[in-house]
């Protein structure tokens, strides 16, 4: 592929300064596109035997020590030990809907993903009888991956044991940045020795990976700071980092501030900064021996680092969502549960599925999510596509190919579609060019 030379190249679109919006690009289409009225597809689907696809299952823990104020996410920071226990007992009840579904069909579970909210927020009592619970209700045998997300602050030595003993394989520690004053400032619940204290510990536990998760663009970040937090993460060595872009969507406490103050820019660096920062982590990481693989990840040893759930899920697994608004994807239909915690909760009591929105993709929409989600990778395979959907991805999307390639940031290379660095920095709203033109910049929420 290269730039037509007979039209002046278009400039690229770019956005300058951060206002209110969903900027990360999780899944497709987009989600203000699923409906309450297709929850019956996904009802149905559950009572079909599975195809032959990995499943992987995932649970949100919505409680948190306190709300940063970059949040989206649907977290609890009021309930009490006898309400979490409810929860727990309640997403044990989803579960155990589930595995008697055909479509479980005793599939073992391939990938094991607890997210939130904070999973450490749980006591050691409580993850116990949780995963207990899971694992009586669903084969772990097969499970290749477990992953679990920690704030630093609400990990001891006696917890991060538990959690290894759990099978986890990948603990993900909320670092975001390690200056109190920038933690401080933007609600996280964590100081920096808390980081160094949980680190310390769960390399001597020995999990196999150990992430740590940066945020480029915190209120007050600063160049200096920036390139202090990059050097401090790599003298951790982490086995992977994953360094995300401030974005600032309509539910979070910054957006409230904003629109009180009648402020259209949120107060944090502008995209093009943003970007700068994310490429300089990378590329000292890269001097550091780690490879970057994807728009958010570098590793230290590719060869001993994978990510699992991100790569089954991003080529069509099934992900059987529990908890509280959580997301998932079965037999081709995707379905989010209830958001907030009293109704799901009631739904799983009463014997219900806490299904509330849904929708069931068509082939092209469910080519264009493989499609856009492997391209966050920064490279995708032609061939891939041609067998799985007998799609010939260079003729269908010549010419949205095209515009990224005259805009500096793709090019086709046999196979391989390929973005560079620059591409691969603002991936997200580069999808969209991909989507169905009732999809484009339709509001992920
Ligand atoms: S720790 Fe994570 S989930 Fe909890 S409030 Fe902060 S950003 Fe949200």
């Amino acid at each position: 592929m290269s730039a037509t030379t007979e039209q002046p190249v278009q400039a690229p679109p770019l956005e300058k300064k951060t206002t209110a919006g969903n900027y990360f690009v999780s899944n497709y289409p987009p989600f203000s596109f699923w409906k309450p009225e297709f929850v019956p597809d996904v009802v149905q689907s559950l009572e079909r035997p599975p195809k032959p696809a990995p499943l992987g299952v995932y649970l949100h823990i919505p409680f948190c020590r306190k709300r940063c104020h970059f949040c989206y996410f649907k977290v609890y920071t009021d309930k009490d030990s006898s309400s979490i226990r409810a929860y727990i007992d309640a997403a044990l009840q989803e579960l155990s809907i589930y595995a008697k579904k055909p479509v479980i069909g005793g599939r073992p579970a391939n990938f094991v993903y607890f997210g939130g909210g904070t999973p450490s927020y749980l006591s050691v009592d409580q993850l116990k009888h949780l995963t207990e619970g899971m694992k009586q209700l669903i084969p772990w045998t097969g499970v290749e991956e477990v992953t679990f997300e920690c704030e630093p602050g609400t990990l001891t030595e006696h917890k991060l044991a538990a959690i290894r003993d759990m099978g986890v394989t990948r603990l993900s520690l909320g670092v975001e940045n390690f200056d109190d004053h920038i933690l401080e400032i933007n609600g996280r619940a964590h100081h920096s020795k808390e980081i160094a204290r949980a680190y310390a510990f769960a390399r001597q536990l020995g999990f196999p990976q150990i992430n740590v998760d940066l945020i480029a663009g915190m209120v007050e970040e600063t160049d200096a700071n920036w390139k202090e937090c990059v050097r401090k993460v790599i003298e951790m060595s982490p086995d992977s980092v994953t360094i995300y872009q401030m974005e600032i969507p309509y539910n979070t406490t910054i957006y409230q501030q904003m629109k009180s103050a009648g402020k259209l820019v949120a107060p944090v660096a502008d995209w093009e900064i943003k970007r700068s920062w994310v490429a300089y982590a990378f590329g000292e990481l890269e001097k550091a021996g780690y490879t970057i693989g994807s728009a958010y990840t570098a590793v230290k040893d590719k060869s001993k680092t994978r990510f699992l759930y991100r790569d089954r899920l991003w080529a069509g697994a099934d992900l059987l969502g529990l908890g509280v608004a959580s997301f998932g994807h079965l037999q081709g239909t995707h379905y989010q549960n209830q958001h907030d915690f009293d109704p799901y909760v009631k739904a799983v009591q009463a014997g219900q599925l806490p299904i509330y929105r849904a929708m069931t993709p068509t082939a092209d929409e469910r080519f264009i999510r493989e499609f856009v989600l492997q391209l966050k990778l920064g490279q995708v395979s032609c061939n891939y596509f041609n067998n799985k959907f007998g799609v010939d991805v260079k003729q269908r999307f010549a010419e949205p190919l095209q515009r990224l390639s005259d805009w500096g940031f793709a090019a086709v290379n046999g196979d391989t579609i390929q973005l560079n660095r620059d591409g691969l920095l603002q991936v997200d709203r580069l999808l969209h060019e991909f989507f169905l033109p009732q999809h484009r910049n339709a509001r992920y929420a």
